[in-house]
Order: structure tokens, then C-alpha cells, then sequence
């Protein structure tokens, strides 16, 4: 038998460690809307006028993403929701995920734009990945990713971006960038929207909710259809080193990854101003960038 709610008679669905609380399905889905609002509130200035995109892969965090700011945002009569959907081409996984982002931005009305790596960029991931090594594979797609998407939702004048890190995968991205030495990025795990010139203002609106509980709010909630299959490439990145380590941790210490993001939230201000003053256009693609060239081109002069 399922112990009860802590806020009601009903039976719990959850127990949140971290808190300390039983929930049952209502009080479970508040307390994830309530994580939510309050971190936009907070850290996040959405204006009337503003077009709002959502990056949406069609994977269960996505579709909360889109699914919550249309709820939140979508009566706002001048606010402009559009998303997009990067196919990145995996064999038997993208197709099935992006059926589940097509069907979700029909139901809730959402304008939804399709790019994919093959006609963008010459090359599927998975012909990338015969190239470059499953081991790298992880790295190239996000960094493709991240670039493909600064371009479209910069030529879509988009004023800013939402993306569906949850706070599993920001805390991950915390410890990694220390781990491979590259902590001068932590701005990029920062709380609030990314400043940095050239690109468009990233918001993460699930930064303050657990992976499970993202899983849990999309199974609860029948409108949110998703697909919940790990990528077959993450397995082989440092990522899933950390993510085991990370929820090690979690278990035995409730909250560490929580404190991680607290941790990086003291000290990334400063970092933003470092980048900011480095970064130049790119002389192939125009992006910002640190080099001469950026990071995406010079992975694509390597792949051709
Ligand atoms: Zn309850
Ligand atoms: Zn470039």
C-alpha cells in the first residue's frame, strides 16, 4: 500500500527526497507548475510583444516544456509561441520522437519548424558517427545542435529560446565542465537567460525540476504523449559517467544536485563578462565564436 499525501488523504504517487514529501497525483502536479512558475518568475522577463520559441525534439522534456508554456503563456494575446524540431537523424529512435512533437504542436496549435542535420549540414548523425567514433558522437551532435539552432531562431527573429534542460541534465553539464577543464563555460548552466552577443537568449524554464519527475508529469498527464527512450549515443559520452555519479550521490546525500546549480549560480556572473569580451564572428558561418572559426565549422571542414 502506497503511504499517504502529506497535503491530503490521498494515496502518494511520489516521494520527493529532496523535500521530504509524500504527493499524491494533484499535489505532485503542482508542485511541479509551481517549480516552474516560480523560476520564471524569477528569472526569466518575458515581455507582451515577444516571439518565444521552444526547442522540441518530441522526448518527454520537451514536451513539458512546450506543454507548460503554452499553458502559462498561451492567453498572452501578443505573445508569439513557435518551436522547432532539429532532426538529427538516429535510425529508429528520431522518427518515432519527432511523430510525438508533430502530434503535440497540432494539439495545442503551435507553428512547429523541421530542420534536419542531413539537409543542413550534409550528414546524418549516424553518418557522423561512423566517422567520428560513437565516443564523440555525444559532443559533435550537441554542438551542431546548439549552432543549427542559434541560426534558424536567429533568422526567425526570435527573442528567445526555451530549451529542456531539466536539472538532472544541468547539473550533469555542471560537473562535466569542471571534470574536462573547461569551467570557464559554466556560464552556460547558469540560472536565467544566457547574455551573450550573437546569440539568441536561451531560457530553461525546467531548470529547478528532476528528470523523474519531468517522466512522472509526462506519464500523469494524458495530453502530453512522449517518447522516453534514451538516445543510443548517450550511453558512450562522459555524460552518463557523471549522470550515474550524480544520482549516486543524490541517493545517499538528497539534494546534491540541487546544490550543484546553487554552486554554479555564485560564481557564473562573472564568467559571462570573460566570454563575452572574447568572442568574434566566424569567418566561415558568421556565428559568434571564441576562434576564427567556430566550433560547429570546424567540426563540419573535419566531417567533408
Ligand atoms: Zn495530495
Ligand atoms: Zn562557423
Amino acid at each position: 500500500m502506497n503511504p499517504k499525501c502529506d497535503k491530503c488523504s490521498e494515496d502518494s504517487i511520489i516521494y520527493q527526497s529532496y523535500s521530504g514529501l509524500h504527493l499524491c497525483k494533484k499535489h505532485f502536479i503542482e508542485s511541479v507548475e509551481s517549480k516552474v512558475m516560480k523560476y520564471i518568475r524569477k528569472h526569466i522577463d518575458i515581455g507582451n510583444e515577444e516571439k518565444l520559441c521552444v526547442a522540441l525534439s518530441g522526448g518527454k522534456d520537451s514536451c513539458v516544456l512546450l506543454y507548460l508554456i503554452d499553458k502559462i503563456f498561451g492567453e498572452w494575446p501578443n505573445l508569439d509561441i513557435i518551436s522547432i524540431t532539429i532532426d538529427e537523424g538516429i535510425e529508429n529512435y528520431r522518427d518515432e520522437a519527432i511523430e510525438y512533437s508533430k502530434s503535440l504542436c497540432e494539439f495545442l496549435d503551435i507553428k512547429q519548424y523541421i530542420y534536419s542535420f542531413k539537409e543542413e549540414i550534409g550528414y546524418s548523425l549516424d553518418e557522423i558517427s561512423d566517422v567520428v567514433g560513437k565516443e564523440r558522437t555525444c559532443r559533435y551532435c550537441g554542438i551542431l545542435r546548439r549552432w543549427l539552432l542559434n541560426k534558424k531562431t536567429k533568422k526567425k527573429n526570435v527573442d528567445k529560446l526555451a530549451v529542456g534542460h531539466n536539472l538532472d541534465d544541468e547539473s550533469q553539464s555542471a560537473l562535466m565542465n569542471f571534470l574536462s577543464g573547461e569551467n570557464f563555460r559554466l556560464n552556460r548552466v547558469a540560472a536565467g537567460p544566457s547574455k551573450k552577443d550573437g546569440f539568441i537568449p536561451r531560457i530553461k524554464p525546467l531548470r529547478e525540476v528532476p528528470e523523474k519527475e519531468i517522466g512522472l508529469y509526462a506519464k500523469v498527464k494524458e495530453e502530453v504523449s512522449s517518447h522516453f527512450d534514451e538516445c543510443p549515443y548517450s550511453d558512450w559520452a562522459l555524460r552518463g559517467d557523471v549522470r550515474d555519479m550524480l544520482n549516486w550521490y543524490e541517493e545517499k546525500h538528497p539534494g546534491t544536485k540541487y546544490s550543484v546549480l546553487r554552486g554554479v549560480d555564485r560564481i557564473s556572473k562573472n564568467l559571462t563578462k570573460e566570454e563575452n569580451a572574447k568572442l568574434q564572428k566566424c569567418l566561415r558561418c558568421g556565428e559568434p565564436t571564441n576562434n576564427q572559426k567556430c566550433q560547429a565549422c570546424k567540426l563540419i571542414e573535419n566531417l567533408n
